[in-house]
């Protein structure tokens, strides 16, 4: 199929705002989504503005939270390479506001982190109430590196302190330096940072009194980043909570050369909960449309005034995008239960026009991410025929590879599938 990216006679605008440019290249397909870096870019058509103040971070917020996240954490095994290398951003990576299992022996549910290929990892813990001290790890030589960490932290003189604060601005890091002197740690200064540094205990302050009794408990915990955090009440009990733990390092050697049973256990009951952006969502999934039909039919096809609300909803975010999700059963069109033959390994775009009762067409977008629904989006109204419709793209995810089919393609690509389809139907029928 011939691909008209560029028409000469039009003024080198952007199609998405209509500012002259610059221009960046915009991919077709977003590239962490399974896109592809070489070919199927748009050159010259969507300008930086509009590909690195909104595209990029629709793009970002839509990767790490929607549903379409959580497919990709446990579809997509592996990012996108680079020159040669995988960039240490590319981890598939959902951001989840909470991650804990629930285990087999206790009521409670144990926090742990959602990684690459969904696999959930019990994050090392210890739990302080009172005298007591309790452990939680998915194996002992987890908890034992946990140990080792906080034994080279608690014998060192002088210990940093970070705590994380947000501002308008961005973070900033208070980090105070406590010394030990004359059996405990005393604070001898402090002072707020742009840049944390790279060791010391990240303090959690659960603040007030109305804070359930649990919320109160004092945690250590080994987090995703690395990182030692230490949860207490408030930063005021912290010099006293080093001091004790500094007297009592020899529990940590214990711990740390035994043996003990982790928690480890065998398909366990996983609560994750995502606060997705769905408006970001429907944002990237309509532009994807659009970047398509810009691919497929060139500048001066998108450039038509049926498209011009599509883009402002999707460009200003202001105003909702209609998207509606279709579970295919039997009584779903049959053309959609055609589209269902593409194999669920690879996303799935069709476009086509639709004609209305006023003589103009609509333009349909059906698409399918990760094997999930599929997704119809109308991308625009008021357009006249075009001969070039449907249009078919298919995307090995894994493999970032596109391919984009015209009617006679894609029927010849699954003709046999759909007559076998049509037989057993027919067969089903006469049964
Ligand atoms: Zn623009």
């Amino acid at each position: 199929m011939s691909h008209s990216g560029f028409d000469s006679h039009m003024p080198d605008t952007c199609i998405y705002c209509s500012r002259p440019g610059p221009f960046t290249d915009e991919h077709v397909f977003c590239a962490g989504l399974g896109g592809d870096d070489n070919t199927f870019l748009l050159r010259e058509l969507v300008c930086k503005k509009c590909n690195e103040e909104t595209f990029s971070p629709l793009e970002a917020a839509f990767l790490r939270a929607s549903p379409e996240a959580i497919g990709r954490a446990f579809l997509q095994t592996h990012g996108r390479k680079r020159s040669g290398k995988a960039r240490a951003t590319e981890a598939p990576l959902l951001q989840c506001t909470t991650t804990s299992v629930l285990l087999p022996d206790s009521d409670e549910p144990v926090e742990a982190v959602f990684g690459r290929g969904g696999v959930v990892s019990i994050l090392p813990k210890f739990i302080l109430t009172g005298n007591n001290m309790g452990s939680r790890a998915a194996t002992s030589e987890d908890l034992a590196v946990f140990c080792h960490e906080l034994i080279s932290y608690l014998s060192a003189d002088e210990l940093v302190a970070i705590r994380k604060e947000h501002a308008s601005g961005g973070a900033s890091f208070v980090v105070t330096t406590y010394i030990f002197s004359c059996d405990k740690y005393i604070e001898s200064s402090s002072s707020v940072l742009r840049k944390a540094p790279k060791t010391g205990f990240w303090i959690e302050c659960s603040g007030g009194e109305l804070e359930p009794e649990e919320m109160r408990r004092t945690e250590l915990v080994r987090n995703s980043n690395g990182h030692t955090v230490v949860r207490l009440k408030n930063e005021g009990e912290l010099s006293g909570l080093l001091g004790r733990l500094r007297k009592n390092i020899f529990v940590f050697e214990q711990i740390a050369g035994k043996k003990v049973d982790g928690d480890t256990v065998v398909n366990p009951l996983v609560s994750i909960s995502v606060q997705s952006n769905l408006d970001a969502r429907s944002r990237v999934l309509a532009k994807i449309g659009i970047n398509l039909c810009a691919f497929v039919m060139g500048k001066n096809f998108v450039c038509k005034e049926g498209f011009s609300d599509m883009k402002k909803k999707i460009l200003l975010g202001q105003e909702e995008i209609a998207l509606q999700n279709i579970l295919l059963d039997e009584q779903s069109a049959e053309f959609l239960k055609i589209f269902d033959l593409v194999q669920k390994s690879k996303h799935f775009v069709s476009i086509m026009l639709v004609p209305m009762q006023s003589g103009t067409n609509k333009l349909s977008m059906f698409m399918r991410i990760f094997g999930g629904a599929f997704i119809h989006i109308v991308l625009a109204e008021n357009l006249p025929h075009q001969p070039n419709f449907p249009i078919f793209l298919e995307v090995d995810y894994n493999l970032h590879q596109l391919e984009i089919f015209n009617l006679a393609e894609f029927s010849s690509k699954y003709s046999s599938a759909v007559m076998s389809k049509m037989h057993s139907e027919r067969g089903r029928r006469q049964n």
